[in-house]
């Protein structure tokens, strides 16, 4: 049993994190850069250990003072959270070689999944859809590159096999422009990941982004929590995401989760994950998959009633999940808007002093955050400051939640994009439900 839990990365999820580690009586001990020591959740921690200094790359990302920050406060757990090292493979290896429980798959499994060539090969043999596209990397025969993608018809999309957060992609709207773009996407998926491999994907016109939700334990069971619609995103990355994704029949709901379920059980999937699809014209299409705990997980919780990090928590302790796919039933909505220390039109980060933080409350309102009355934010890391999740027996119900919500909330000292998230809540096409990737950005250029 798991008595001491090391958790390797900061903000929000950390403090989740120790949340969901009190829930199960077990001890914490929070890892902090030089930057993050006044934290609130170092300080509510059992015990907290110094990694370095601000920059990721010296603390959060250092695999060796992870690991010896677990050897000598003697836990038998890391857990990632998400972003850092959450998903990669070499350091859940060198995790568990060193005796350490790493609180999510399998190493193997990661590198199986993490990868998003070698992801698509795994869910077509598993009789899931995937965009239509490339059969594995791009070479370096231009001739072929150029008959491919007259093939698949323009505009294609290059994406890198290792990228995340919405980078390592790009769109190609002609011929002209093809080769160039395989060589910079290339390029730069080299130097952000160290990985250059690429491929190519139809890309699709006007898809939503709906992904499900999945725990599967260490003894065969897996079981799909539903649905999550995070269509709302700027540059590829997610701002508002909600659950149930409005108007998916809860035939082809069941259909594709359990195609889920049934893809963790023969890859022996152990732990949450998140399996993404662009959903257009009534299908879906399997883009990736995500190995860890998603920013977005509460919203799944507020319409399943599932603690997702308790469990993964259990499950990486050996436990058998304790309830069957019959057992989840999705119950209300539930939606959640990612707070942002930002310029809520130019998007430039505004790090520094909170001055005055008043967070909303009241009838179906979760706020995850670490902020609090003179926190300052430092300027090293993500600028996400706080979630606010708002429940309701119907859409229309968590949405008039969260506007109320939105109106409670104040931070003062840094701009932030609460007055973005007002008018996304005010819009009437995201008001009507289902809106597509491209919401949000058209939204944004029309002045
Ligand atoms: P990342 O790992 O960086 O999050 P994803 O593969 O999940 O990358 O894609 C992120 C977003 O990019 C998707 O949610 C979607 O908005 C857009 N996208 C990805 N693939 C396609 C595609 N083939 N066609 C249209 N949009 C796409």
């Amino acid at each position: 049993m798991i008595e001491k839990v090391v958790i390797a990365n900061r903000g929000e999820i950390a403090l989740r994190i120790q949340r969901a580690c009190r829930m199960l009586g077990i001890k914490t001990v929070a890892l902090h850069s030089e930057a993050d020591r006044e934290a609130k959740y170092v300080r509510l921690a059992d015990e907290s250990v110094c990694i370095g200094p601000a920059r990721a790359a010296d603390s959060y990302l250092n695999i060796p003072a992870v690991i010896s920050a677990a050897e000598v406060t003697d836990a038998q757990a890391i857990h990632p959270g998400y972003g850092f090292l959450a998903e990669n493979a070499d350091f859940a290896e060198r995790v568990e070689n060193s005796g350490f429980i790493f609180i999510g798959p399998r190493p193997e499994t990661i590198r199986l999944m993490g990868d998003k060539i070698s992801a698509i090969r795994t869910m077509k043999k598993a009789g899931i859809s995937c965009v239509p596209g490339s059969e594995g990397p791009l070479d370096e025969n231009d001739s072929e590159t150029l008959k491919l993608a007259a093939r698949i018809g323009y505009p294609v999309l290059i994406k890198a096999t290792a990228g995340g957060g919405g980078k390592g992609m790009r769109v190609v709207r002609t011929e002209a422009a093809l080769l160039n773009s395989v060589v910079v996407t290339r390029s730069e998926a080299q130097a952000a990941f160290g990985n250059g491999t690429v491929y190519m994907e139809k890309y699709l016109d006007n898809p939503r982004h709906v992904e499900f939700q999945i725990l599967a334990d260490k003894h065969g069971n897996a079981v799909h929590l539903g649905e999550r619609d995070c269509s709302v995103q700027r540059r590829h990355q997610k701002v508002v995401e909600e659950s149930p994704a409005p108007g998916i029949p809860e035939k082809l709901r069941n259909k594709i989760g359990e195609r889920c379920a049934e893809a963790c059980r023969r890859i022996g999937y152990e732990g949450a994950g998140t399996f993404e699809f662009l959903y257009q014209d009534g299908e879906f299409y399997f883009i990736e998959m995500n190995t860890r705990v998603q920013v977005e997980h509460p919203v799944t919780e507020m319409v399943t009633g599932v603690d997702i990090v308790k469990e993964q928590i259990m499950i990486a302790s050996g436990e058998a999940l304790s309830f069957r796919q019959k057992e989840i039933n999705l119950r209300g909505h539930a939606m959640e808007c990612r707070i942002n220390a930002e310029d809520p039109r130019s998007f430039i980060p505004s790090p520094g002093r909170i001055t005055q933080y008043h967070p909303p409350g009241g009838p179906g309102i979760r706020v995850d955050s670490h902020i609090y009355n003179n926190y300052t934010i430092p300027p090293y890391y993500d600028s996400m400051i706080a979630k606010v999740i708002a429940y309701g027996e119907t859409r229309e119900m968590a949405m008039a939640r969260m506007r109320i919500a939105l109106s409670e909330m104040v931070v003062d000292g840094v701009k932030t994009n609460i007055p973005l998230h007002q008018e996304i809540m005010n819009d009437a096409a995201f008001i009507a439900g289902g809106v597509n990737i491209h919401f949000l950005e058209k939204k944004l250029s029309t002045p």
